[in-house]
């Protein structure tokens, strides 16, 4: 833990093995402990973190409210429609706005690609010390899902040691609007640093050729990648091609919301040609797990049979582990800035 660098979480191309090994290791303590009110950790006790969400979200908004009043947080959640925003405030000054009432970790989720990034080189320059968190920005990145992500498939292969080596050599299925999708991409860079070898599927209009390279080059940004060696990454179109072999199948949501034009040729099709049954998954050849960010178009990415299969379906379980994974997240970050790392040791050990 003592090796951790990140001020602010933007983008897991920037995540280094070791990070992948703190995060999961803080995780797994984190879970471990009870979580009703009276046992909360005192570790973030009277730091203010500030969940912004100028996109919608269920899941990633409590799922870290929740984390942040876990380590005894104070907790302001903002709400573009009965905010300011709507009287033409920026995103950075509504930013500004809560880093002045105290806020020293901003969760900030943003439709546009870089907006967290943005707003942390602004705080940056303006010299303030709150970090931002980022909560899943375009089609760009989505750190905390991929963390959860990785998480939930290394307590799945190596229930008494889930650590990044769970990973290693695992074949990894990701099927359908890799694209649009932020999460797919978070979980290239997260799997891949793991030494998974992942498998896309799609159809052209959702999954461009370009992605086999995807991890090929040190990450934007950087002139080296904190991987020195990296699993593979291949393009497969059909299904019945990508699923023999696999020992996991994440699919993904088709993001209508970011579909600039007419894509698909229908719903149906689609679930036709790349939509998941217990049927289908005969194909892996072994009983897998199926990974799904969420929220699920049902009979779309998935048969309704197969979401309520909780023998199968771990979207119930990546909710569960998103909880440990965020504590984790802010807990990394508000240590990096202080000696609440104490605090920790003593309550755990
Ligand atoms: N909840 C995830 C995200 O915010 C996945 C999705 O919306 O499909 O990217």
């Amino acid at each position: 833990m003592s090796g951790w660098h990140h001020r602010h979480i933007l983008d897991l191309a920037a995540f280094s093995r070791e990070d992948y090994a703190a995060v999961l290791e803080l995780a797994e303590r984190f879970r471990s402990l009870p979580v009703t009110g009276a046992r909360k950790l005192p570790a973030l006790q009277g730091r203010l973190v500030a969940t912004l969400f100028f996109e919608p979200s269920t899941r990633t908004r409590s799922s870290f409210e929740l984390a942040a009043k876990r380590l005894s947080a104070d907790v302001q959640s903002f709400s573009p429609s009965s905010s300011s925003l709507s009287k033409g405030e920026s995103v950075l000054d509504t930013a500004r706005t809560y880093v002045a009432m105290g806020a020293e970790v901003l969760v900030v989720r943003h439709r546009s690609t870089g907006v967290p990034q943005q707003l942390a080189e602004d705080l940056e320059s303006a010299g303030e010390r709150a970090v931002v968190l980022n909560g899943g920005d375009g089609l760009h990145s989505h750190p905390s899902q991929g963390l959860l992500d990785l998480h939930t498939l290394a307590r799945h292969f190596a229930p008494q040691y889930p650590m990044p080596e769970a990973l290693q050599g695992r074949r990894i299925v990701l099927v359908g609007d890799i694209l649009h999708s932020r999460v797919a991409r978070s979980n290239l860079w997260a799997l891949t640093a793991c030494g998974a070898d992942v498998v896309l599927c799609g159809p052209p209009s959702l999954l461009p050729d370009a992605f086999s390279e995807f991890v090929a080059e040190p990450p934007p940004g950087q002139s080296v990648d904190p991987v020195p060696k990296r699993g593979s990454v291949r393009v497969e179109r059909r299904l019945e091609r990508a699923l023999p072999g696999a020992d996991a199948v994440m699919t993904l949501r088709l993001q209508k919301e970011r579909m600039t034009q007419q894509l698909l040729t229908g719903l149906e099709r689609y679930h036709r040609d790349y939509g998941l049954s217990h049927e289908r998954l005969s194909l892996c050849g072994q009983p897998v797990p199926v990974l799904h960010p969420g929220p699920v178009n049902r009979g779309v990415e998935m048969t309704g049979a197969l979401l309520d299969d909780p023998s199968i379906c771990q979207v119930e379980e990546q909710v569960r582990n998103g909880v440990p994974i965020r504590m984790a997240l802010l807990y990394l970050m508000a240590a990096a800035e202080s000696a609440s790392e104490a605090a920790l040791v003593s309550i755990s050990s």
